[in-house]
């Protein structure tokens, strides 16, 4: 059994060479597909957010890092194909277990030297998180560390993320450059997210976030700074293919609505799609950014019902972060349920970053959806896969279990797939499928023990 779990950006190169070998996940006690069962196109929303498209039994079959078959274990064993090569097929008993689409963590800030932990014992005194940013803490504080850093230095930490990522699940990462805000190192941060990218076998979109806050030293002078962003961050981005989308965070004490219009215009100008962080802090009308066909708005705590009508009508996701509200100690979280059942469709992430959700945990983030914004386990589970994947545009290939698909896939040491979000605060994630490649999280140890999956190869 090929097994993957790299120590370093040089041995895990490893990674990218290795050739796959046909790929049988068998016994699959609950395998959720993701399929839809309503067939209607576009992300899931209202009552097909829950449709899980369960095989027991269950059996995927994946050929060069691409899934070829889903079914039953029973008929896949059947099948003359794999009869005849059974013996050059890396097969693994599966114990009954769970298996899903690997998660699609569709929002998260990697690229950071250090933790806020200042920030992060005054919240817990009570300051707010303006105070904090009015304080010198906040984003603006993370900057000085990212300028400092060398490439290589910034590189090997995003990797260590998404190696962390893989041992939780998920397998394909959105990273969002945005802690150095000047041209040469969000290109620094964006250069670092796909050297670290290069030497893992999932899949990373990356994303420029120059449009974070406006740096100290153009805080009398905001309109300057956005003439950085739109006339050379976003160009040399696109140019040099460092970014698929541009992301703005609109709100109270970062970029007004026309600054991110005038962004989101330069974005489109070139090539880049856009997403944005909006309605965290506080209520912005939504509707003129709909012009620009914004692949996500995340966050969204504050949203008026006029704009929640129009994203019901829209593929635009609401991507929802409930980390940041835990880490924050809120009492309220997105309103998820309100989007749901006005046909919204919604996405979970993590928000992984250093100020106000450092969790790398989709299990997490399903957790929260669950006990504090009364999503269904179901729910959480498709929002975390097939709608994070509508969230980055990357549907036709990620977010459910279909022949065609990329072969992103993920155990769990669990029997029932509502254990997932249950058990909250440890992972019971056994195994994770990337493009292909078997990763198991060694770090496990003996922790699972005879709840391993068995490989049979
Ligand atoms: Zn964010």
């Amino acid at each position: 059994m090929r097994l993957l779990n790299c120590d370093s950006v040089t041995s895990s190169r490893k990674a990218n060479k290795t050739t796959h070998l046909p790929l049988l996940l068998a016994n699959i006690g609950q395998l959720l597909t993701l399929q839809s069962s309503s067939g209607r196109p576009g992300p899931r929303r209202g009552s097909d957010l829950k449709e899980l498209g369960v095989i027991e039994g269950g059996a995927v079959l994946c050929l060069g890092g691409k899934i070829v078959s889903v079914g039953k274990t029973k008929d896949a064993l059947r099948d003359p194909w794999v009869k005849t090569k059974r013996k050059k097929i890396l097969e693994i008993d599966c114990a009954g277990q769970v298996v899903l689409p690997g998660f699609v963590d569709s929002h998260t800030h990697p690229v950071f030297m250090s933790p806020r932990l200042v920030d992060f014992e005054k919240r817990i005194e009570g300051a707010s998180y303006e105070e904090i940013a009015a304080a010198g803490g906040g984003i603006r504080s993370s900057l000085e560390g990212v300028r400092k850093a060398g490439k290589r230095d910034l590189a090997e930490k995003v990797l260590a993320l998404l190696r962390e990522m893989a041992d939780l699940g998920t397998t394909t990462v959105e990273a969002k450059s945005g802690y150095g805000l000047t041209l040469e190192s969000e290109m620094k941060s964006l250069e670092a997210i796909r050297d670290a990218a290069s030497h893992w076998p999932g899949t990373v979109v990356p994303t420029l976030l120059g449009a974070h806050v406006v740096p100290g030293e153009f805080r009398e002078h905001p309109e300057k700074y956005v003439e950085i962003v739109c006339r050379e961050m976003i160009p040399r981005a696109a140019k040099r293919k460092l970014a698929r989308f541009v992301d703005v965070f609109c709100d109270h004490g970062a970029f007004n609505a026309e600054q991110t219009e005038k962004i989101f215009q330069a974005a489109v100008e070139n090539g880049l799609n856009v997403r944005g962080h909006m309605c965290q802090l506080t209520e912005t009308v939504l509707k003129p950014f709909l012009r620009f066909e914004p692949a996500s708005f995340d966050h969204m705590d504050h949203v008026n019902d006029a704009d929640i009508a129009e994203l019901a009508r829209r593929d635009t996701i609401a991507t929802l972060v409930p980390g940041a509200n835990y880490f924050l100690g809120l009492k309220e979280y997105p309103p998820a349920r309100s989007f749901i059942d006005a046909g919204v469709p919604v996405a979970l992430a993590t928000d992984y970053n250093p100020g106000t959700s450092p969790t790398l945990s989709m299990p997490m983030a399903m957790s929260l959806a669950c006990t504090q914004m009364k999503m269904s386990p179901a729910e959480a589970i498709a929002a975390a896969t097939i709608n994070g994947a509508w969230a980055l545009r990357v549907a036709e290939r990620k977010g459910s279990i279909e022949a065609g698909k990329d072969a992103d896939l993920t155990l769990f040491a669990v029997d029932d797939h509502r254990e997932i979000p249950y058990w909250f605060g440890g992972s019971h994630c056994g195994l994770t499928v990337l493009n292909g490649v078997v990763w198991r999280n060694l770090k496990r140890g003996g922790f699972v023990g005879d709840r391993d999956p068995a490989p049979r190869g």
